[in-house]
């Protein structure tokens, strides 16, 4: 079987309570072995420790928790400690995220968004866990934020759902950081974007479906979900020239291999953190 990982999911949103299981056995049965859920939202209503209980739920499913840029002026001393709770009573949180800056909805301040971004980044490196990045419209403040506060650090992070530019790629790059390529790559007018993923090392591409939203061609307009990420992988495997099994192995072991995880093809009952 195919093997693919979602790297980036919201499949504990309200939009999968009726048929969570079944979005998640859809998944395996398209070749996903792993999903990253990441949680959103209000940090303090609850949606975060949602998130972490909806990977502890399945198998080999793990969860990033942070605060996204749009709710940045929600942050405050109750959600880093209920992050830091979250980390520490669950071995499936892997990542601190999504972090951010979101220029393009604007829906906290700037300058609310840059401080909370560096605060997170700052706590991320105190708790040793990767970052995984948000970033729209936001391309020269979000490098020279993660620049000045990565500095010398060894974890890195994923920018995820990538749609900057390739000096962006090359810079975040630099900085130890995954490029993760979501549906948006297999729209007809990302012939910019699909000329930056060309050019990304091989060992530093990940794939993912930022589910329910982006869902690839040729499934735009329905509700998108893990099993689509295929989609992603067929369109990147042509991009570069590879069949889409050897791109699903590549971002396979560079997902397996950042977060330090052991994922067995088929199902079993002991995948767990190295
Ligand atoms: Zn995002
Ligand atoms: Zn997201």
């Amino acid at each position: 079987m195919n093997q693919f990982v979602d790297s980036h999911a919201h499949i504990d949103g309200k939009e999968y309570d009726a048929d969570r299981d079944e979005v998640v056995e859809r998944a395996r049965e398209a070749g996903v072995c792993a999903i990253l859920n990441v949680g959103t939202g209000d940090p303090n209503s609850g949606s975060l420790e949602r998130a972490v209980e909806v990977a502890e739920k399945y198998e080999n499913v793990y969860a990033a928790v942070g605060v996204h840029p749009h709710d940045a002026r929600l942050f405050d001393e109750m959600a880093a400690r209920r992050i830091h709770a979250l980390i520490k009573e669950s071995s499936r949180v892997i990542a601190w995220g999504e972090i951010g800056l979101d220029y393009h909805y604007d829906n906290s301040p700037r300058d609310v968004q840059r401080e909370v971004f560096r605060r997170q980044l700052r706590l991320a490196r105190e708790a040793d866990l990767p970052v995984i990045v948000h970033s729209r419209e936001a391309e020269d403040d979000t490098v020279n934020i993660l620049r000045e506060e990565l500095k010398g650090s060894a974890r890195g992070g994923v920018m995820h759902c990538f749609s900057g530019s390739r000096a962006m790629m090359e810079s975040v790059v630099e900085l130890g950081f995954m490029i993760s390529f979501a549906g948006v790559i297999t729209f007809k007018k990302a012939e910019d974007l699909r000329d930056v993923a060309r050019h990304v090392p091989p060992e530093r591409l990940f794939i993912e479906t930022d589910c329910p939203y982006l869902t690839p061609v040729p499934f735009r307009g329905k509700r998108n979900e893990p099993a689509r990420v295929v989609e992603v992988a067929k369109c990147l495997a042509e991009i570069r020239g590879l069949t889409v099994e050897e791109m699903g192995r590549q971002t396979t072991a560079n997902f397996t291999s950042f977060f330090g995880l052991q994922i067995s093809e088929e199902k079993s009952e002991n995948a767990s953190k190295l």
